[in-house]
């Protein structure tokens, strides 16, 4: 974690889907990775399925004003949004945003405040429309932010500035 090209932590957290490992392992594990943000100063980035409130809480005990991140390829809802901005974390968004029946995640989408907005790929998966379904990559980014400007009605290229300030803020130059 001291290399100078380590730049967060992450992902860590909390799946309870796929539940590979058992719950309270999880929990511990995620906890002391938690920690060790805290001791190293890195950001964190936060994986949660079908798990909000177990990680919400162990994120407010154990960084709550100690510790930034990202909520990444958020999917969840308005009020989990709400928790994350109000504990300073960012949230960010993949090709989701572009499914059809993505309504409630648009609404939430637009209504994060600038300065706490990313976008990602989650490479290989979550292609955005039109792709979707077929192998994502980087290059495909472009759709998801085309879609998020539209939602939140700015211009594509302030909402890249938007983003690429936020990436810069929060992980380093
Ligand atoms: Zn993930």
């Amino acid at each position: 974690m001291k290399h100078p090209k380590v730049v967060a932590i992450g992902e860590i957290g909390l799946d309870y889907h796929y539940d590979f490992s058992p719950k309270d392992v999880q929990r511990r594990v995620f906890r002391s990775q938690i920690a060790l943000a805290r001791e190293t100063g890195l950001p964190v980035v936060i994986h949660t399925r079908e798990a909000d409130d177990d990680t919400m809480a162990i994120v407010k005990e154990e960084g709550a004003g100690r510790v930034r991140g990202v909520f990444h390829c958020f999917s969840g809802t308005a009020t989990l949004a709400a928790q994350a901005l109000d504990l300073g974390f960012m949230l960010s968004f993949s090709g989701i945003v572009t499914f059809p029946k993505a309504e409630d995640l648009r609404a939430v989408a637009a209504s994060v405040p600038a300065d706490r907005l990313l976008v990602e790929t989650d490479c290989p998966y979550l292609a955005p429309m039109p792709m979707r379904g077929r192998r994502n990559e980087p290059a495909l980014v472009v759709r998801t932010v085309a879609r998020l400007a539209e939602v939140r009605g700015v211009g594509i290229s302030d909402l890249e500035a938007t983003v690429a300030a936020n990436f810069t803020r929060l992980f380093g130059g």
